[in-house]
């Protein structure tokens, strides 16, 4: 932000707007540009030195940070409260990022259940080859996540609003949990986005995104950020988490954490596990989703909005058996909405047909101005019956679990007329009778 120093401390949406992004110094623009460049010349010998041995900070290769990268990182550390982010290529190289920066082969973490179907499969099958272990738990009763706890256990991860049932997760109930046993937790926050949910104010450590839904908001590009809330003390903690607390032999025997403090750990998933990987995101998509997040408060008030208006007018139709969404009074999970998402539950929710998996398929076969695809959080509304798509890789009771079972429709509410969304709805029900 430019010059600030009599304003007060900006708030959410001028954050949204502002953070990260100056007019660029060379040549005014006021948007910032597209880095379309792989890399960067350096001022002299001694300054590339510095670069490579971490002893000051620019840019060096896209691969490792970009500058449009950079203002994208600047702007969600700052919506979620964090000290520094990290953004890459997506959600999953996300999530995998910080998961190599945690864990050594046969260690263990615990997830719950109500994840995306994508990330169970990743927990699941993906990282076993690296002989990274989860163990499942109920998001919905934190005795079970304090159960799965082993002496090889480090670190909780869950959503903080899950894909795909819309539920609220008790998140200072599993914080104390992580607490408890000397572990970070890592929260997705993709469905609720700091608009609703500010999940470090809620004891998470880690934050991630799958920046592909609402923070780029459109559907046009894939992206992922880490978000290091700098709450977590590595160096007195019980576990030895290597990355950042050993001597690290490719930076000339820097201890991470020693050296870094409170963003260590957005740094060693940069220089460790981004330089060593690779999946970088690219200087166009980083421009797209920072456009995107300007306009973040306005479409998230108004996807909550029309999502609440659906699940309403969803509930009292005869053809739905059920509705889940945090947002209804009726909702056995809205005493934790009112409380973790005072603004709203966000756009994503289930319901289930009388009708069962047939019915699920017809009826999103009949809709119209709702899109058939498997993609949540874009302003267009989208709908999806996860049984035979998202979650058919998964077993019967997985998908139960997961709130994916064979009567379920998923809705992505848009930011549309809500009448029109009605109508739409409407017109498909009847033609399932
Ligand atoms: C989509 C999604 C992911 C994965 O993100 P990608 O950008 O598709 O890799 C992770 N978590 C949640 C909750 C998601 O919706």
């Amino acid at each position: 932000m430019t010059d600030g120093a009599d304003l007060p401390t900006p708030q959410f949406s001028t954050l949204a707007v502002h953070a990260g992004a100056a007019p660029d110094a060379s040549t005014g623009a006021r948007v910032t540009p597209i880095y379309q460049t792989a890399s960067y010349v350096f001022n002299d010998a001694d300054h590339a030195a510095s670069l490579f041995g971490l002893e000051a900070f620019g840019n060096i290769y896209t691969r490792i940070m970009n500058p449009t990268q950079a203002a994208l990182e600047e702007r969600v550390a700052a919506l979620e409260g964090g000290t520094a982010a990290l953004a890459v290529a997506s959600g999953h190289a996300a999530q995998f990022l910080v998961f190599h920066t945690l864990l050594e082969p046969g260690d263990e973490f615990v997830a719950a259940t109500q994840l995306y179907g994508g990330s169970v499969n990743q927990f699941n099958h993906s990282f076993k080859k690296f002989d990274w272990n989860v163990a499942w738990a109920d998001a919905t009763n934190p005795d079970t996540i304090q159960a799965a706890i082993t002496d090889k256990t480090k670190a909780i991860f869950v959503e903080s609003i899950a894909n795909p049932g819309g539920l609220v997760v008790d998140l200072p109930a599993i914080s104390a949990v992580a607490k408890a046993a000397g572990i970070p937790l890592i929260v997705d926050n993709t469905l609720a986005t700091p608009y609703l949910c500010q999940p470090k104010q809620h004891g998470a450590d880690i934050i991630v995104h799958s920046m592909t839904k609402f923070l780029g908001g459109h559907g046009n590009s894939i992206g992922g950020i880490i978000v290091d809330c700098g709450t977590f003390d590595w160096l007195g903690a019980k576990h030895r988490y290597k990355t950042l607390v050993d001597a690290n032999e490719s930076y000339g025997g820097m201890k991470l954490a020693e050296t870094f403090g409170n963003f260590a750990f957005a740094i060693a998933c940069r220089v460790m596990g981004l330089r060593d990987l690779g999946p970088a995101i690219a200087p166009m998509n980083a421009f797209l989703i920072l456009t995107g997040i300007e306009t973040l408060p306005l479409r998230m008030a108004k996807h909550s909005e029309n999502a609440l208006a659906l699940a309403q007018w969803l509930d009292a139709r005869p053809e739905v058996d059920w509705v889940s969404y945090a947002g209804l009074a009726s909702s056995s999970n809205n005493g934790l909405a009112t409380k973790l998402c005072p603004k709203g539950s966000g756009a994503v929710f289930t319901f289930g047909l009388k009708g069962g998996y047939e019915a699920g398929v017809k009826l999103v076969e009949g809709l119209k101005l709702f899109s058939h695809l498997a993609n949540i959080g874009d302003v267009r509304s989208l709908v999806i019956h996860p049984a035979s798509t998202t979650h058919r890789q998964l077993t019967d009771e997985q998908r139960i679990r997961a709130g994916a079972g064979p009567d379920v429709v998923r809705l992505s509410v848009g930011i549309e007329d809500v009448a029109d969304l009605t109508a739409d709805l409407e017109q498909a029900l009847a033609a399932l009778a």
